[in-house]
């Protein structure tokens, strides 16, 4: 169970990149590494706008002087203090992810990179051979892959109680946006505008994290072909996609199938993830977080609840505040936060083993989820096609 005693031998020197006032992604990032102390939040190149950064970095206590007007000074005067950062998280629009993390890996910075993490497989391995050479996390913010309940179902998964894997559906499909509300807000705005978001809107933005999840669940199923449908039910938003649907084919005979929407009127978030076997199914619900269904052929429907004795071990030690209060995004997101930032002092000592046990969506994780929303486009623009996966 999580006390918040420090579990890092030093909190990590760390600053951000975006995630500035009023941002949709910046608080969770701060809530999540500042929860247990694994890092201490020093420095920022904050927003857009250089005053409005400064302005904001110094409400939430960070020095003036460390306040910085863009990303590229933040890594240069740090480097030049002897107390200087260590890590920097990136939460900015996605067409600037690419530039910000190859410069924060050159300046020899572990980094915590907002999805996805570019936009071409080219990129992505760029960056993952930086990463490896200077010897530096990228994690990727995937963030219900540190709640407790995921890690219960990849247990029970592995266990074999689901029997032979069959099925996995993937989903994550809101309504939030059934109507161009991009016209007023400036969040959505960036979302559907192929110069900040590249080849895809939902593709990229919603269905790589249920995506990341099932890879969690199934870590040795391997894709080998997709068909993916796309749809721009407002017009304006054409090329890009606020609807998708992708049909995936596994190694072994596994069928995957995932929604992602930002049209499902009426939906809030409708994250979900519901794996089937030959003897029972799983399914976790992003709303419902506190609760894993267990369905077992021919039984009643079990109800796992978070926080119980009867979870597996690696679920029990995630737990904060043992079960009925609700624990949810946040703490999944502390709890990967806190991973990230073992795996970074595993790495300043070379310990890949100790990276590699911790389980956290790292340089592969991004680099994949590229590389299949890569393939999504590709078959969707070839007309609904069947592609092969590479
Ligand atoms: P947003 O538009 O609400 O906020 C972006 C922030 O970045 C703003 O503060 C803006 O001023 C700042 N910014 C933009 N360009 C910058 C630059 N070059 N240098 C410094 N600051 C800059 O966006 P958001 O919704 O918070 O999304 C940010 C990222 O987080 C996106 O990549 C998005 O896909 C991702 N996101 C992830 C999750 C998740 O669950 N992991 C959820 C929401 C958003």
């Amino acid at each position: 169970m999580i006390q918040g005693d420090l579990r890092v031998t030093v909190p990590i020197r760390w600053a951000m990149v975006g995630g500035g006032r009023g941002s949709q992604i910046g608080y969770s990032h701060r809530c999540a590494a500042l929860r247990d102390n694994s890092f201490q939040l020093l420095a920022g190149a904050f927003d857009i706008d250089p005053e409005r950064g400064r302005d904001f970095g110094e409400a939430l206590r960070v020095a003036p002087e460390r306040c910085y007007p863009d990303y590229r000074t933040l890594f240069a005067e740090e480097a030049k203090r002897p107390d200087g950062i260590q890590a920097v998280s990136i939460a900015t629009p996605n067409g600037t992810h690419f530039a910000i993390c190859k410069a924060a890996l050159e300046a020899g910075l572990h980094v915590v990179c907002e999805k996805p993490l570019c936009f071409t497989v080219e990129e992505a391995e760029t960056l993952r051979a930086l990463a490896r050479e200077r010897r530096r996390l990228v994690g990727v913010t995937y963030g219900y892959a540190g709640h407790q309940l995921i890690r219960q179902a990849r247990a029970m998964i592995a266990a074999g109680e689901l029997g032979e894997i069959r099925m996995v559906h993937m989903q994550f499909a809101h309504g939030f946006h059934s109507e161009a509300v991009e016209l007023a807000n400036p969040s959505t705005r960036w979302r559907v505008d192929p110069k900040h978001v590249g080849p895809s809107y939902v593709l990229g933005d919603l269905a790589t994290h249920p995506y990341y999840i099932a890879e969690t669940l199934l870590p040795d199923r391997r894709i080998k072909r997709l068909l993916c449908s796309r749809q721009s039910f407002v017009e304006s938003r054409a090329p890009l996609e606020d609807n998708a649907y992708v049909l995936m084919e596994y190694e072994g005979g596994v069928m995957g199938h995932l929604w992602a929407s930002a049209v499902n009127a009426g939906s809030m978030h409708g994250q979900k993830v519901r794996v089937i076997g030959s003897k029972a199914s799983l399914e976790w619900w992003d709303e419902h977080p506190n609760q894993l269904r267990y369905e077992v052929q021919g039984e009643p429907v079990r109800i796992l609840e978070r926080g119980m004795d009867y979870l597996s071990p690696e679920a029990r030690e995630d737990d904060r505040i043992g079960a009925g209060h609700p624990e949810g995004l946040f703490e999944a997101w502390a709890n990967l936060y806190g991973r990230f930032a073992l795996a970074m002092e595993a790495l300043d000592r070379d310990d890949t083993a100790a990276v590699e046990a911790l389980g956290i969506p790292g340089i592969e994780a991004g680099v994949e989820g590229v590389r299949w929303v890569e393939h999504c486009v590709r078959s969707a623009e070839a007309g609904a096609v069947w592609v092969d996966y590479r």
